[in-house]
């Protein structure tokens, strides 16, 4: 008997509806440019130009020497959860068990566990936009329902107010991410501890994605929602990364801190898909920690002169505004002032910038906010120089 050929692949319907990552795609267009001998100008990338310090390194090659080359438990092995653990007790006065903690592979393996851990089908997930790629494409995967909060009106700065208001019976779970990615703005504290008290009278939950918790600029402090009371602490997860901290992107680290039924659920999850992180990466991921911090301060000064440089010289561009971000390494200017009317959308700035300028920006479309671009500034102080100047022509001349 003949099988019947198919036509293409069945992809899953849970996965039919994921769309793919478009700041990936950045990066893949100036990869192909670069590998054509194009001068590019890369302002797409999401992660440090900088090296992974020497210390963290040295503690993988120790630890491969040393043999810690084979599984270890799912959560992570102990002495990365107490580096955790002390962390947010040194800094934020948190007093976090070991049954709450979790390394996994990234901060986004922590978002994932922790959405796929709680959403049923039909459930509301608010996020407030802007919003990094991923956060909705995690709710498809485990069947919620995205709610999209505006926050353009406040210069992208969330107010516990928006948030009330887009509250239904449905609402089950808040994601937020301060600092932000893409906007670079922070969630004021006394908003931030305004908003759990919703959550609390609502019953509901919040993941607090930190990925970029150290990189903030003075006078803005360092604030996690570790910081919480202990009862609102309860209702949060609290998803942290070594990637942009530490220069460690390649080595997927990262971690979750959660009660200990959220955190008993994710196990199971990461359990029976990726298991552990690799055993090297936690060895450098404890070193990161307990070791010398000056590298960390280093990289934020660095990011402080950029940021400095780059939000000036982008004000200076007609048409153009960019409020000033307060963490993370990202500028997110309004280009609907720029090209004299010509072009119609972002996407339309993004792709003449790419096509006449081979500059890679990405498109504010892509983290629900069209009409603007997103610029990293991890890179170079003289690459950036020559992208502004490239991004001017453009936002002068109309593409
Ligand atoms: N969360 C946000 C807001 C991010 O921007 C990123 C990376 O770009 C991540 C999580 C993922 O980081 P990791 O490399 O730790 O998975």
């Amino acid at each position: 008997m003949m099988t019947k050929p198919t036509a293409s692949f069945p992809v899953s319907e849970n996965v039919a509806e994921m769309k793919a990552s478009s700041t990936l795609a950045a990066m893949q267009a100036a990869d192909t440019m670069r590998a054509a001998g194009v001068d590019v100008v890369d302002l797409g990338a999401g992660e440090p130009d900088f090296d992974t310090p020497q210390n963290i390194k040295d503690a993988a090659a120790e630890a491969m020497r040393a043999g810690k080359t084979k599984y270890t438990p799912t959560a992570g092995i102990r002495e990365l959860q107490q580096a955790i653990i002390g962390f947010y007790q040194r800094e934020f006065n948190a007093a976090y068990e070991r049954n709450e903690v979790m390394a996994t592979a990234g901060g986004k393996q922590a978002v994932f566990n922790a959405v796929v851990s709680l959403i049923n089908a039909g459930d509301e997930v608010l996020i407030p936009k802007p919003y990094w790629v991923t956060f909705p494409e995690i709710v498809t995967f485990a069947r919620g329902k995205s709610v999209f909060i505006e926050t353009e009106e406040n210069e992208f700065v969330l107010t516990a107010d928006v948030i009330r208001r887009a509250i239904t019976p449905k609402t089950r779970l808040i994601i937020l991410n301060s600092p932000s990615n893409p906007s670079g703005r922070v969630i004021p504290p006394a908003e931030f501890r305004q908003i759990m008290d919703i959550v609390a009278e609502h019953d509901l939950y919040v993941i607090s994605d930190e990925c970029y918790l150290r990189f903030v600029y003075p006078p803005t402090e360092v604030f996690s929602a570790a910081s919480m009371r202990p009862e609102l602490r309860r209702r949060l997860c609290i998803a942290g990364s070594f990637s942009k901290t530490y220069a460690m992107t390649g080595w997927r680290a990262g971690y979750s801190l959660a009660n200990a039924e959220w955190t008993r659920a994710m196990l199971k999850v990461q359990g029976h898909s990726t298991s552990n992180t690799t055993s090297i990466s936690q060895a450098a991921a404890t070193e990161a920690l307990n070791g010398p911090q000056d590298s960390v301060a280093a990289m934020l000064a660095e990011y402080t002169r950029r940021r400095e440089w780059l939000l000036g010289a982008l004000n200076e561009i007609p048409g153009l505004h960019c409020p000033q971000p307060e963490g993370a390494f990202y500028a997110f200017p309004d280009v609907r002032g720029c090209c004299k009317g010509k072009l119609q959308t972002s996407g339309d700035f993004a792709n003449a910038l790419l096509e006449k300028e081979q500059t890679v920006v990405t498109d504010g479309a892509a983290f629900g906010a069209e009409g603007f671009i997103r610029i990293s500034y991890a890179t170079s102080l003289d690459r950036l120089e020559e992208g502004v100047k490239r991004i001017r022509r453009v936002a002068e001349g109309g593409g």
